[in-house]
């Protein structure tokens, strides 16, 4: 080999390690330059140091405060949701008492409460209604506090389909100012009797008709506070069938304007079980603004019953038509 290509194949040599040391440096450092870029994107910086208590420390806040706000609300409901169920068999289990009262439907013009009794549990609800006429016809208070005796003593009376209620003293105003003509009225000097919304009247014919003392019907028609808590108290119910106590001799009134089909079963089979007269004694009184006709025009088979007398409760015809009453088919 000549001298000259010796030499030139040297700084061939000398020139490749050249290159070859520069590539390999801009390797290496391209390598370390991505090596670390790529830790900055990828791994997250190093976190910081946190002493043990103060870790402690925070994770204690953090998860009790998450844990009270989280878990409370959703406890609550979750529990009383779950309580309900259980309760009711609870209710269930304890049975609803044979008899109830007395339950305040409302206050005489005295401020007197108007007491009802209830006996029987069934879906049929029934009524009687006492003392209307106050201590005039104060026997059918003593007649509805007798029956309820004997419905305390004699449960099995009332059919299991039956709840039967129990007005004793529509008028205790008029009980009070004194069991004879004078306590006829409540406390304004209205006959109740005249005060309900069915042909309701401001005056009438007075012949025939109670003129033993002066009464009128009220300032217009269910004016008086004994009538507006008595209305109220039929209004929220679902009665049947009614019976309206008074006194004295005239008999069973069917209640309507004319009275309908049902108050004339009513009567008819009330008639079959006692000797009060049904049709009743007609004495040519014109009656306005009747409990029973309102009752019948508002689908209750409604009657007035008159005892034989103003003293006497006729205890055991009224027996008879208390059972008859309780089981009567509408
Ligand atoms: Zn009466």
């Amino acid at each position: 080999m000549p001298a000259a290509s010796s030499k030139k194949l040297s700084r061939l040599v000398i020139g490749f390690w050249i290159v070859n040391f520069f590539v390999g440096v801009f390797v290496i450092a391209a390598w370390f330059w991505m090596n670390t870029s790529f830790k900055a994107i990828i791994i997250p910086p190093t976190p910081i140091v946190i002493e043990p208590a103060t870790l402690t420390a925070r994770f204690v806040a953090s998860f009790t405060s998450t844990v009270t706000q989280t878990l409370l609300p959703t406890i609550t409901p979750t529990l009383t949701k779950t309580l309900r169920p259980t309760q009711t068999p609870t209710r269930t289990l304890t049975p609803i008492p044979f008899s109830e009262g007395p339950i305040t439907i409302g206050k005489s013009v005295n401020g007197l409460p108007l007491e009802v009794y209830r006996f029987g549990t069934g879906a049929t609800e029934r009524l009687i209604v006492a003392g209307m006429h106050g201590g005039n016809e104060y026997n059918t208070v003593q007649l509805a506090e007798e029956l309820m005796d004997y419905l305390k003593q004699h449960p099995e009376i009332v059919p299991p389909e039956v709840t039967l209620y129990i007005l004793h003293d529509l008028n205790p105003d008029g009980v009070a100012r004194g069991h004879n003509y004078l306590g006829r009225t409540n406390a304004n000097g209205v006959d109740l009797n005249r005060n309900w919304p069915a042909n309701w009247q401001q005056d009438w014919p007075r012949a025939g008709c109670w003129t033993t003392t002066y009464v009128t019907a009220g300032s217009g028609p269910g004016s008086e506070p004994e009538t507006k808590g008595l209305m109220t108290f039929i209004q929220n119910h679902h009665f049947d069938a009614l019976i309206n106590y008074h006194s004295a001799a005239l008999g069973i009134f069917a209640g309507g304007l004319p009275p309908d089909d049902y108050s004339i079963r009513l009567a008819k089979a009330m008639a079959e079980v006692s000797t009060y007269a049904y049709p009743p004694i007609d004495t040519g009184c014109d009656y306005t603004g009747g409990f029973t006709d309102w009752a019948d025009e508002n689908n209750i088979a409604a009657l007035d019953i008159e005892l034989t007398n103003h003293t006497d409760t006729d205890y055991d015809m009224n027996l008879r038509i208390l059972e008859a009453f309780l089981n009567w088919k509408r």
